[in-house]
């Protein structure tokens, strides 16, 4: 069965990118948001296998997301895809659970390097 994933970015173009790639590795993508406050909304409404997490977003940021998701769910798998100017969040990111991250611009091969390994677990 494929992994199912919510990809939340507030790019459009950077969603479009990162669904086409999690297809490239066999990802059904089940759900997209614009900011923390969609994410967590979809999160509970889909329960994904998988969720892309952008950190700089509008209204609610993915690090205060991905702390409200791991609360309700502590196996949640969320992968952090952001800027490499955001050191410090992607720091706090992965100490409050980010199973890994990627560093924008990223080649595709990191993205699913990453998503395959935590699928794997
Ligand atoms: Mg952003």
């Amino acid at each position: 069965m494929s992994t199912r994933v919510l990809v939340v970015d507030d790019a459009t173009f950077m969603r479009h990118m990162i669904k086409n790639i999690l297809s490239e590795i066999g990802c059904e993508v089940v759900g997209e948001a614009v900011n923390g406050e969609e994410a967590c909304a979809k999160y509970d409404e889909i329960k994904p296998d998988l969720v892309t997490m952008d950190l700089i977003m509008p209204k609610k940021g993915g690090l205060d997301a991905l702390k409200d998701i791991r609360e309700t769910d502590p196996n949640a798998k969320i992968v952090v895809i952001s800027a490499i100017d955001q050191r410090q969040p992607l720091m706090d990111a992965l100490k409050h659970g980010a199973a890994d991250y990627v560093v924008k611009p990223f080649e595709k091969e990191r993205v699913q390097e990453a998503i395959n390994r935590v699928i794997a677990g």
